[in-house]
């Protein structure tokens, strides 16, 4: 029968209407630039995520590249992220001309590694004549950025805690964590986007809210920053032909913010449904031993909704690359995430990061498989991922 990796057509049917209705209003209305549809998207986006500013962006790229913009990073600085993500977390970085520097993952989770983080601050980096920590290259620490990989929340109290003893931003990528929540040490539940100094989501048609094209969200508490962002967004003028800054053409269009506002009530059970069928996962994957090692998941025991939101399902594999095929034959749909860890790209190799250098985020895309976790899958569907991948364990 086979098992697609992801099938949106299967989403569509319920939505259908209501993104007709939507669409047909911004048609009706002529204002396919900002405007009301973009306003209203983004004060519900605010709504959801806790944050107090949204700015809507054409990309979750392009809303990383607003917000380092915004900030005046460039030629001199660093960004620190992980080199187990999605290429744009790094391409940001080096496209401002920034120097880009990585640091290696959490095994179990596969966040940037707290430990490796502080080590790096403290054995290699040194603060210059102003108390800015730099790099060995001697270049002024601007901010990190971790990644909410695939759907659960990094420590970001952790996080924080070893960059406060220097003016470094705390940026959350949480291009694939709309919904993530987390415990703080406070007790406080709160939603990937309002654990650090700013975010980024991105609505990428595969993501877990997805938009008919492309679009994206930067989000932050501080109003003049997020004044700054609305500036970036738009060749940095308010008044039109008046230009504060150079900016570019980062603008969420109104049409992909009416499909997003009509998706958006869906989301929370979306991601009920990618919950549960990891459950099943689980539950089908028990007696597998360690040749499958189901994700991890972190904050389950917090009592926390959301938890985790499954944006892909990546779990370990033995002998990964000989059970590829063995998926492909049995019309199982897969992918890796990522084949190739950021430091060992053909583009970042100026950078001087050999092999080796990061050897968790190295053995992570060696050695994981995302398997189809999207929320309409049917109970049915899964049993026959589990069965063709039983069937490769216990020849
Ligand atoms: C999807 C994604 C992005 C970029 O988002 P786009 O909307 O595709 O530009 C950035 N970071 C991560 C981790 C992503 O998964």
């Amino acid at each position: 029968m086979g098992v697609p990796l992801l099938d949106l057509a299967r989403q569509h049917g319920r939505v259908r209407e209501a993104i007709d209705s939507r669409v047909r209003a911004v048609f009706d209305s002529q204002q396919f630039i900002l405007g009301p549809t973009v306003e209203e998207f983004e004060k519900a986006f605010c709504e959801y995520v806790g944050c107090a500013h949204a700015v809507g962006m054409s990309s979750g790229t392009d809303a990383q590249l607003a917000i380092l913009m915004a900030l005046g990073v460039g030629p001199g600085d660093a960004v620190i992220t992980t080199p187990y993500t999605f290429f744009a977390t790094a391409g940001c970085i080096h496209r401002l001309g920034a120097e880009t520097v990585f640091i290696d993952i959490e095994p179990e989770t596969l966040h940037i590694s707290a430990a490796q983080l502080e080590a790096y601050l403290k054995e290699k980096c040194v603060p210059n004549d102003d108390g800015v920590l730099c790099t060995p290259q001697g270049n002024r620490i601007r901010a990190l950025i971790p990644v909410h990989l695939f759907g659960t929340c990094c420590d970001t109290d952790v996080l924080s805690a070893i960059l406060a003893p220097w003016n470094i931003l705390l940026i959350e990528d949480a291009a694939q964590a709309i919904g993530s929540e987390f415990l703080t040490k406070e007790g406080e539940v709160k939603r990937a986007g309002v654990l650090g100094d700013a975010a980024y989501f991105s609505f990428f048609p595969t993501k877990n809210l997805g938009a008919a094209g492309d679009a994206g969200m930067a989000v932050c508490q501080s109003e003049e920053f997020a004044a700054q962002l609305r500036l970036v967004r738009n060749h940095g003028m308010e008044q039109r032909y008046y230009h504060h800054m150079v900016g570019g053409n980062f603008r969420i269009d109104a049409l992909q913010a009416a499909v997003l506002q009509a998706k958006f009530p869906f989301l929370d059970e979306w991601n009920d449904g990618r919950r549960r069928n990891a459950d099943l996962y689980r539950a089908a994957f028990s007696d597998l031993g360690d040749c499958i090692t189901v994700p991890a998941e972190p904050w389950k025991d917090k009592g926390l909704v959301n938890h985790h939101t499954y944006h892909q399902y990546v779990a370990r594999a033995k002998d990964r690359d000989a059970l590829l095929p063995h998926l492909a034959a049995h019309k199982i749909g897969h992918a890796i995430y990522y084949p190739v860890p950021l430091h060992l790209q053909e583009c970042f190799s100026y950078l001087g990061y050999a092999e080796g250098a990061f050897p968790e985020a190295e053995k992570a895309c060696r050695e994981t498989v995302a398997l189809p976790i999207f929320p309409e899958l049917r109970e049915d569907e899964i049993a026959e991922v589990a069965a063709a991948i039983r069937s490769f364990y216990r020849k």
